[in-house]
């Protein structure tokens, strides 16, 4: 009888493969966007000129607390601890919102149109990698994590389009007017 090599029990969890590994330590670096993301909005929200963009912004904060309980059952699902790792792109974004702050009047609406447009970008990136996270979830067997990831996304999803209504129906006619 040939010697089998010791294998650890399958447990459908993939813990030891480095798969799993890059897999969580994409989650990690969502879930340190999405803190960051978290503390960035009540800024943006207070630097907007628009009520209804204040209350996009007040509205996609609570929504961003669900986003990162989200991924903290996410990690518990997969049998790992919660843990952040800087997000690069994130960093790169919320500068970028904190710049047109910075280059744009208060009370201006040509301040809401490039508050709008740094939010889309981030939205985007989100969209982005929910969508792919969601997909190698599915792919790993992990249908249960892939469903979590999906609901983000969805919110990801709407959020982009609430701030597309927000331009078109409000903001951007009376930025170019100003
Ligand atoms: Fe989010
Ligand atoms: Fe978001």
């Amino acid at each position: 009888m040939a010697t089998a090599t010791k294998r650890p029990a399958r447990t459908g969890k993939m813990e030891n493969s480095e798969f799993h590994e890059f897999f969580v330590d994409e989650l990690k670096d969502i879930y340190w966007a999405e803190k960051h993301l978290v503390k960035a909005l009540p800024k943006m929200k207070k630097a907007a000129t628009s009520p209804e963009l204040a209350d996009a912004f007040e509205k996609h904060t609570a929504e961003t607390e669900t986003h990162i309980a989200t991924l903290e059952k996410a990690f518990e699902l997969l049998g790992e601890k919660a843990a952040a790792k800087k997000c690069d792109a994130m960093a790169g974004l919320l500068e970028e919102a904190d710049g047109i702050i910075e280059d744009t009047e208060k009370g201006t609406m040509i301040r809401d149109a490039g508050l709008i447009l740094a939010a889309q970008k981030v939205e985007h990136y989100e969209i982005a990698t929910y969508g792919g996270l969601r997909t190698l979830a599915s792919t790993m067997g992990h249908e249960d994590v892939a469903k979590l990831l999906q609901q983000t996304l969805d919110n990801e999803k709407a959020t982009d389009e609430a701030l597309t209504t927000c331009a078109e129906s409000l903001v951007n006619d009376q930025a170019v007017a100003e």
